[in-house]
């Protein structure tokens, strides 16, 4: 171990993949450090080598790509919620990114790339992009691989982070007469949820058509209720819809999260507060878009 971290600054992203392939170990990316900087702050981690990756301009800016929505790895949120490709296609992920904590400078310098791949089950990113069933792109060595964000949570070698780099995730649109909500249920001040919950659905005809909705904050994983919550397809949205709703989701979390935001018991039943709430104004959104 050399006595100071090395700083290495690719210009490209094969540059890139090189550098994270010719190390074996103790080498990190760095994207807008807001993750990772307070974690090298308390010791928690000490890399031995930096890959900073903000001179890759391929990973910046938002644009269409094959009828998908591509947003770069490197993207700031506020360039995201404020963009108006996704206000208009991907007004969820807007609604939810508005929320995120830590002010501007958060905003300013943390990246999508850096919130995926931090995967932290309170985060507000990945509940909706799960809901849209977003893809990603991935670089490893001299390979780039498509594949489902959900495959790429679900597996715990992804190596993201030091030695694969994400490139851009991609949404397809929402369908313009799409209903969408996403509830954070936030402790007073504080930047994270307690309890989050993304969804987007249909409405034809006065009843739910289709579904889609995921739960954060409430588990170290998150939970995506879309399958469970099937029993609401071809119904309209009642008190009684809402509280089988609320009384499902709260079913499907069997080892809630317990700290200073909230005891277990209590998480897992503010897990059905935010579902029923989101799957209300998410219906009562549809339902106006029909009515026009
Ligand atoms: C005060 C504060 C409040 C916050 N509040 C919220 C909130 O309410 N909701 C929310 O969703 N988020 C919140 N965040 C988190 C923030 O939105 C970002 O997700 C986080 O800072 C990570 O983004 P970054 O660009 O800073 O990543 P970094 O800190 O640079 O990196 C984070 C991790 O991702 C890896 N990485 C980064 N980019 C890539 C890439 N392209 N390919 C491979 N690996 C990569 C790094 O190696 C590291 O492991 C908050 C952060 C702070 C500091």
């Amino acid at each position: 171990m050399s006595l100071y971290p090395l700083f290495a600054r690719p210009r490209t992203v094969q540059q890139a993949a090189q550098v994270l392939e010719s190390m074996s170990s103790g080498v990190v990316v760095i994207a807008g450090g807001q993750e990772l900087m307070p974690h090298v702050n308390h010791g928690v981690l000490q890399p031995e080598v930096y890959v900073d990756i903000n001179a890759l301009a391929d990973l910046k800016g938002i644009r269409e790509d094959d009828g998908l929505v591509s947003i770069g790895a490197l993207t700031v949120h506020r360039d995201t919620f404020s963009d108006p490709l996704v206000a208009e296609k991907l007004p969820l992920l807007v609604e939810a990114m508005k929320l995120i904590g830590g002010g501007r400078q958060v905003h300013n310098r943390a990246t999508m790339g850096g919130n995926i791949v931090a995967m932290h089950p309170l985060y507000d990113v990945v509940p909706v992009l799960l809901t849209l069933e977003a893809q990603v792109e991935v670089v490893r060595g001299a390979e780039t691989r498509r594949t489902s964000l959900k495959e790429l949570m679900a597996d715990p070698r992804h190596g993201l982070g030091s030695e694969a780099i994400l490139i851009r995730v991609l949404v397809a649109p929402m369908a313009a007469d799409a209903g969408f909500a996403y509830e954070k249920l936030k402790s007073s001040g504080g930047a994270y949820g307690s309890a989050n919950a993304a969804v987007a659905l249909t409405v034809a005809d006065g009843v739910i058509a289709s579904l889609r909705l995921v739960i954060g904050a409430v588990a170290d994983r998150l939970v995506d209720a879309s399958e469970a919550l099937a029993f609401c397809i071809g119904q309209s949205w009642s008190d009684a819809l809402a509280s089988k709703v609320e009384h499902c989701c709260a079913g499907l979390i069997d080892q809630p999260l317990s700290d200073h935001q909230g005891d277990g018991e209590w998480r897992k039943a503010m897990a059905g507060v935010v579902a029923q709430r989101a799957m209300g104004r998410a219906v009562a959104r549809a339902v106006a878009q029909e009515g026009r």
